[in-house]
């Protein structure tokens, strides 16, 4: 099995220190986690009731105020961008391989020329640090 190496700047999804801060992470699809978010996680996990309380908060917003909700929007925006590029690196690691943008797009249910275009272009982070794109059509209007 190889491994994908990791842009140099990741970070981890759960405290948002980069990699030189935090030492080795550990991804997954969605997330990357450093030693410390994983042991600290670990322990809230031994700490819960073995048998779930499935009627109490079940999202992470259900006990935030709507300012403490809204002050962790761009966390989640930025933990958005480090998946887009978490799957750069892959879709690098399988054409470093020699797959064909066709098998890719096929993967990833798209066509091969949208795969291609997705994937050749600039990163995100290149365009915009806050990855806000200017749209072309006009704003949806207010109900
Ligand atoms: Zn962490």
């Amino acid at each position: 099995m190889h491994n994908v190496p990791m842009p140099a700047d990741a970070f981890c999804s759960y405290c948002l220190r980069p990699r030189t801060d935090t030492g080795p992470l550990v991804a997954s699809p969605l997330a990357t986690i450093c030693r410390q978010c994983a042991a600290g996680a670990v322990k809230l996990i031994d700490a819960a009731p073995r048998q779930a309380d499935l009627s109490g908060p079940s999202t992470p917003w259900d006990s935030l105020t709507d300012d403490d909700l809204l002050s962790r929007l761009p966390d989640v925006a930025e933990a958005g961008e480090q998946v887009e590029r978490h799957l750069r690196t892959w879709v690098d690691a399988a054409r470093q391989r020699g797959l064909s943008w066709a098998s890719i797009g096929e993967a990833l249910g798209m066509t091969r020329q949208s795969a291609w275009e997705r994937f050749t272009r600039p990163e995100p982070q290149e365009q915009s640090t806050l990855n806000v794109k200017p749209s072309k059509t006009s704003a949806p209007r207010q109900r």
